[in-house]
């Protein structure tokens, strides 16, 4: 019996100590208070520390509800209006194409520049071509800023061809002057706008084209144009904002790249014009763009500043690869003026295309043959008004045709 006792004994003094042993574990692994860092969601383990900093969501506890009998009925709930999320992107422009551009560009053309060529040809058709005709003649060309020299020519060529036509009807002598005013504006002159690589055109870098002229002439309006013009033929365009001396030039050429989704580069106000040129051709080589525009400033305070500003820009962009264009803006209206100051830009950038602006705003076409021969310069594009899509390339047969009249 007393060996029952014992046994009795030692399994209940066994099962007493197990006990003691299991309960601190398991109080210890429900009472410890959450360790700092540690995720305890289910299925996420001690090894699996994320940061403190982890945002997590918030759900709240039972404690913080109002009881449900307590809450207003659904349509008194205040209503929380939406924060307005971040503005859309500005719709893209779709640029006209360039080719559809010519007609309705004639037609402009043509209703400010037929002075000149109603004028001639009420002359020319007259009975009686002499020595005074000739006179008005000269005196209607050199109005029309065709220069002293290009009139003197076509002057001699008429008269000598109205000499040998014979009769002369309106259309023959129509179609004699139109032959001589093209000629005078040298339709072979390459008038290529060089928008890609030259000399190599498989090279990994973008075309670059530098645009200057005197402030005013529509400079920036050219470079917003012309961004328009490649985009319309499938190209992708970076504009550089180097005009830093105009405050509102850097944002005006934004507008106008961001209407058809090309990038701006732009640079502090007053700062280095040169640093934002070299910004932006360094972007569109990472961005492989097809063509960088650069915008620079034409302020002709002095001809050291102006040359010692420009030959900069053109030499740090020249670090990254040659100017494939530089186009010379000017503005049709200013005349023997404008072309003054044009040959400034000529000694100082080599350049290779002029962009004639404005022309619907003159009835002096004639500006096109006498800036050519002045300079050596092929003019490339024309400026015939306002809207975006006021830039054509320029044509010497449609041009001569519109300042004739139909
Ligand atoms: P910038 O100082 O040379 O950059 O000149 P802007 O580009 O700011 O242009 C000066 C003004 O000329 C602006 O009002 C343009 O809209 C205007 N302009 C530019 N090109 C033409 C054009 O071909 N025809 C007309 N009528 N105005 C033009």
């Amino acid at each position: 019996m007393i060996y029952l006792w014992i046994v009795v004994a030692v399994v209940v003094l066994a099962a007493i100590a197990t006990t003691a042993l299991v309960l601190p574990r398991r109080r210890r692994g429900t009472l410890e208070p959450p360790r700092a860092g540690v995720d305890y969601r289910p299925g996420v383990g001690d090894d699996a520390e994320v940061p403190r900093d982890t945002p997590t969501r918030s759900v709240g506890t039972v404690a913080e509800l109002p009881p449900v009998d307590e809450l207003p009925p659904v349509d008194e709930l205040p209503v929380v209006e939406a924060e307005p999320g971040p503005p859309a992107a500005p719709e893209l422009e779709t640029p006209e194409p360039t080719a559809g551009r010519m007609q309705r560009l004639r037609a402009r053309l043509a209703r400010s520049q037929n002075s000149l060529g109603r004028g001639l040809l009420g002359v020319l058709s007259r009975e009686n071509l002499d020595d005074d005709a000739w006179e008005e003649i000269e005196e209607t060309l050199l109005t029309a800023d065709v220069g002293v020299a290009a009139t003197t020519e076509i002057v001699d060529r008429l008269r000598t061809r109205t000499k040998v036509l014979g009769t002369r009807t309106p259309a023959d002598l129509r179609a004699l002057l139109a032959e001589e005013l093209i000629t005078a504006i040298q339709p072979d002159m390459d008038r290529t706008l060089h928008t890609t690589p030259s000399g190599d055109p498989s090279a990994s870098r973008p075309g670059v084209v530098l645009v200057v002229g005197v402030n005013g002439t529509g400079k920036t309006t050219t470079c917003g144009k012309l961004a328009r013009v490649l985009v319309a033929d499938g190209r992708s365009v970076l504009l550089g904002a180097a005009d830093t001396f105009r405050a509102a030039a850097a944002d005006q050429l934004q507008t106008w790249g961001s209407r058809v989704g090309a990038e701006t580069v732009r640079g502090p106000e007053g700062g280095d014009p040169a640093s934002v040129a070299f910004d932006a051709v360094k972007r569109g080589s990472e961005q492989l763009v097809d063509t960088v525009l650069i915008d620079t400033a034409g302020r002709l305070h002095t001809k050291v500043g102006l040359m010692d500003e420009l030959g900069k820009v053109k030499r740090v962009v020249e670090k990254q690869g040659p100017v494939d264009e530089t186009l010379l803006v000017l503005d049709a209206t200013t005349g023997q003026n404008g072309l003054a100051q044009a040959r400034v830009f000529t000694e100082v950038v080599d350049v290779t295309g002029i962009v004639l602006t404005k022309l619907d705003g003159t009835a002096r076409g004639g500006i096109v043959i006498s800036v050519q021969r002045e300079l050596g310069v092929p003019v490339k594009l024309v400026g015939l008004g306002e809207g975006a899509d006021d830039l054509a390339p320029f044509d010497p047969t449609v041009f001569v045709d519109a300042l004739l009249g139909d």
